[in-house]
């Protein structure tokens, strides 16, 4: 089964520095490409799953304090 995907890996970066950890961008991601942290107990910023990402952006669209950008998306 093929799958559309650009030809690079996308790779997600969060800038943990800006993330208030609101998690909007986990709850909206529909390929589970950010998740929280299995050992969450700090309230980490998003751990990414870069090949999961298909370039949707609606995670850098809801992120209201920009702390997300893409490498590798068109
Ligand atoms: S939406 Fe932005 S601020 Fe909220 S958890 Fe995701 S990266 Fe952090
Ligand atoms: S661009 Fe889309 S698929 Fe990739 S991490 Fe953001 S919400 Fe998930």
């Amino acid at each position: 089964m093929e799958m559309q995907m650009s030809k690079t890996t996308p790779y997600i970066k969060i800038n943990s520095l800006h993330c208030d950890r609101c998690y909007e961008c986990i709850n909206i991601c529909p390929t589970k490409a950010l998740i929280k942290h299995n050992y969450d107990e700090e309230k980490l910023a998003p751990f990414p799953i870069h090949s999961n990402c298909i370039c949707c952006m609606a995670c850098i669209e809801i992120c209201k304090k920009n702390a997300i950008t893409i490498e590798g998306c068109k």
